[in-house]
């Protein structure tokens, strides 16, 4: 089997050993090996800092995202062998690799026209000058300047390309050079669009590398102006925060973690509404698209007490129309989680939950279409349910990462509120109602515990973007359990590889920091051409 190799220092360096397995999330068998064993990972931040980060940090605004365009054509182009990838090493649908593949080059693309207005500048204005004297004649101006380190992306398995092209893009708009470490149970899909990415030479030298494999090490080369980006679980995420390289070297980490997401149905949403009707769909929907393996899934259903037992009867009658198996096979709408050790955690979560909950749903029985249950890593759609959501603390903490969600009544609108912020912060919940000032209200009161309130009317039922759909436009993170991180929420997904600083000087000298440029340069591939 082939070992993938690293692409450090401008070179494709294969690691030490035999390395470890990916493998067939279907049929189990393996794919390839990655090895990031005896790589100088030293040398390679140097190489990405020196070399990577001066030329893009000479590039404007309008030239980097020129490159992104550049980089989403060169994928684009291989779009089909990625599909092939997700379909083997994730197991999943043409549906969920789309979720990933093209959510990943859509993103891209939004990066890239979104970057291109921001000109011919190499750095940016933030707000106006303020005056610091009488007259204004003394001000300052906030600017956001590239990093002069290196962006680390450490990802996790679920989305080896979305999770890899929704941080590349912005740290490339910066003008930060990338390190990406892909999950290694996927990183075959990261790593075959890093090496399109190389051999069509679109990216300035030293701009983007690859570590497969092993994470030992990783972070013991960071310098005071890298910066990592995490996405990953909870546990990880606390080790990472303790490492010296944060600790003592003021690393800048932002950490997208796990996610007890929620849906509330409204008090008017009696079955039978649209509002009622949206949130069984929803909940199906993010139960089962890339089975549930998604940070931003509904994991928790608030509903009134009154129609608890008839949203369990609508979700469970749609959950069973779910077909699970081989994704190769057409009739297939649910394929499998990423691997086996992935299947044993899942299993072990539905033993916990099913511990301290009545189970509404178990698809279990159904047998699998033209797989191996002893092999593939399939699970059946579980739902959940408890009636004291107070009482019941493992429902609002254990995050059980596959087709699982948990359904819990309320006795009124403050209750739901109470019980969706027992999340401890979550990436995001949903409402679904027709009362416009009962939306509103619950959206302002619980953004302060959710990175982001995704509000279900019937006149947006055709129109939204769907609960667990994370858009480049909108801010992606969460408080608390969900890491304390932000990510995208349109050009803002810049500041965190760029730093501010204010610079206090005259207005003649503020005027000139920048000035307006006339024609727009050419980018640097098209000079290449
Ligand atoms: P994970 O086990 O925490 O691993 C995440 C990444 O961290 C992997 O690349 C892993 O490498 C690396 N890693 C592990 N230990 C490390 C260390 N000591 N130092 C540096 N890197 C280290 O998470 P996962 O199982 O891949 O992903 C599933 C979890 O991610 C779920 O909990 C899900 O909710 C969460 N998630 C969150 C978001 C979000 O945006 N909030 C998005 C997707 C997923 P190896 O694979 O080589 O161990």
């Amino acid at each position: 089997m082939d070992l993938l190799k690293n692409h450090v220092g401008g070179q494709w360096i294969a690691g030490h050993g035999d390395g470890i397995a990916l493998r067939d999330a279907v049929l189990g068998n393996e794919l390839a090996r990655v090895s990031s064993a005896g790589i100088d990972l030293a040398a390679a931040y140097r190489y990405a800092r020196e070399t990577g980060g001066p030329a893009l940090r000479a590039l404007t605004h309008a030239q980097r995202a020129r490159l992104l365009a550049d980089v989403a054509a060169v994928l684009q182009q291989h779009r089909d062998k990625y599909y092939d990838i997700s379909l083997q090493n994730s197991g999943t649908v043409k549906n969920d690799s789309a979720v990933d593949i093209d959510g990943g080059l859509y993103t891209l693309n939004y990066f890239a026209k979104a970057g291109a207005a921001l000109g011919q500048h190499n750095a940016r204005a933030e707000g106006d000058a303020v005056s610091l004297a009488k007259d204004k004649a003394f001000q300052s101006q906030h600017v956001m300047v590239p990093t002069r380190g290196l962006a680390l992306l450490i990802n996790a398995f679920n989305f080896p390309s979305w999770g890899f092209l929704e941080k590349a893009a912005p740290a490339l708009l910066a003008g930060v050079p990338l390190v990406v470490k892909p999950a290694t149970a996927t990183a075959w899909l990261t790593h075959e669009m890093v090496k399109d990415i190389a051999d069509a030479k679109v990216l300035p030298d030293g701009a983007l590398s690859i570590v497969c494999g092993s994470s030992d090490g990783l972070l013991d080369p960071l310098a005071p102006f890298d910066v990592v980006s995490f996405t990953g679980s909870a546990a990880t995420a606390s080790v990472l925060r303790r490492h010296a390289a944060f600790a003592d070297r003021s690393v800048r980490l932002n950490a997208e973690t796990d996610s007890l997401n929620s849906a509330i149905l409204g008090p008017d949403a009696a079955p039978g509404t649209e509002a009622f009707d949206a949130l069984v769909r929803e909940v199906v929907r993010e139960m089962t698209v890339k089975s549930g393996q998604k940070c931003t899934a509904i994991r928790r259903i608030l509903v009134p007490q009154a129609w608890y037992d008839e949203t369990a009867q609508a979700i469970a009658a749609k959950l069973a129309k779910t077909t699970v198996g081989n994704p190769r096979d057409e009739s297939v709408r649910m394929g499998s989680l990423v691997g086996r050790p992935q299947y044993d955690t899942v299993q072990a979560g539905l033993r916990e939950l099913g511990g301290v909950c009545d189970t509404l749903f178990d698809g279990s029985g159904v047998p699998l279409v033209d797989a191996d249950p002893a092999v593939a890593a399939c699970v059946a759609p579980h739902l959940f349910g408890t009636r004291d959501a107070d009482a019941n603390d493992v429902v609002h903490e254990l995050e059980v990462f596959g087709p699982v969600a948990t359904l819990m009544p309320y006795r009124d609108a403050a209750h739901a509120r109470d019980l969706a912020r027992r999340g401890h912060g979550s990436l995001v919940t949903s409402l679904y109602s027709a009362d416009t000032a009962y939306l509103a209200a619950t959206a302002l009161d619980l953004a302060d515990s959710h990175g982001r309130v995704h509000v279900i009317t019937p006149d947006v039922a055709k129109v939204q973007t769907g609960h667990g759909n994370v858009m480049p436009q909108s801010l992606h993170g969460g408080p608390g359990r969900a890491g304390g991180g932000e990510e995208l929420g349109g050009l803002r997904a810049l500041g965190l590889y760029q730093r501010r600083a204010a610079i206090q000087a005259s207005p003649d000298v503020v005027a000139a920091l920048f000035p307006a440029k006339a024609a727009d340069a050419p980018s640097p591939s098209a000079e290449r051409n």
